[in-house]
């Protein structure tokens, strides 16, 4: 534990992955390799997983969340899942905003993530807040200006308070699901400028509070490097975060830390 508030988090994302059967004996075997520690846990499962998910881990510190929400609270958005309902429906209070894989293929812009943020926020739902660049991007040497533009855009109008309660995942796009990791070296150098456009934003305090995962084919085997970085507290797990024996190996890790 490094950071200011003392946390770390190791969240999976499942995108759009598993069923019900797969669900309960991957908690199971998650369950039963738990080690104990402060790390925080989160699995981000497809809706319709999100009961089956919330009934194997009762009782567990692992917390079930949600991949996306809209920001109006009803209404003709044929396929959309409001942040009221995840909160009212799935008794939810943690999802995944702006993700790659949303603005890539869903037509997301910095404009509808801070609406869903704003709208996650209002139904009182911690935000897993995704940024990052894509390979062009980094090989132009823009990746602090694109980060910074998404964190600008995205957070606009939230408050300090508010921001409490947002994590930042920095995702290198070109990293996400293909098996080629940020270096540590990049993934801090990254972080750190995350961190320096909050402080830019709201204060030093909150830049030093904000929980930041590191998120781009973490695994088992890269996961320690990783979070040794002095900025990274933690980790957004796609691939990975579906192989329970795998994913705790990573949580034992943090925990390790
Ligand atoms: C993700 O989906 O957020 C992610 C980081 O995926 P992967 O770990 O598979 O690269």
């Amino acid at each position: 534990m490094k950071n200011a508030i003392n946390r770390q988090m190791m969240a999976g994302n499942w995108k759009m992955n598993s069923n019900s059967e797969q669900t309960r004996e991957y908690f199971e075997q998650l369950i039963g390799l738990l080690s104990a520690g402060e790390c925080e846990v989160a699995l981000c499962v497809p809706y319709p997983l999100i009961p089956t998910a919330k009934e194997a881990v009762a009782g567990t510190r692992i917390r079930i969340g949600a991949q996306n929400c809209h920001w109006e609270e009803s209404g003709a958005f044929t396929g959309e899942v409001s942040a009221k309902m995840l909160a009212e429906e799935y008794g939810i209070d943690l999802v995944i905003v702006g993700h790659s894989e949303r603005r890539q293929y869903f037509g997301e812009t910095d404009e509808t993530v801070n609406g869903r943020i704003k709208a996650a926020l209002a139904q009182g739902l911690e935000v897993i807040f995704c940024v990052g660049e894509s390979l062009q991007q980094r090989e132009d040497g823009v990746t602090n200006d694109v980060v910074g533009a998404q964190l600008r855009e995205g957070l606009k109008d939230i408050t300090v308070e508010q921001m409490k309660k947002i994590i930042v995942a920095y995702e290198p796009v070109w990293a996400i699901g293909t098996g080629k990791t940020a270096t540590p070296d990049q993934a801090q150098e990254t972080i750190a400028s995350v961190r320096k456009i909050v402080a830019e934003l709201y204060d030093a305090e909150i830049a030093a509070g904000t929980l930041v995962l590191y998120g781009g084919s973490m695994n088992g085997g890269n996961v320690a490097e990783l979070l040794s970085e002095a900025d990274i507290n933690g980790g957004l797990v796609g691939g990975a975060s579906l192989k329970a024996e795998e994913f705790a190996g990573m949580i034992t890790a943090a925990n390790e830390l």
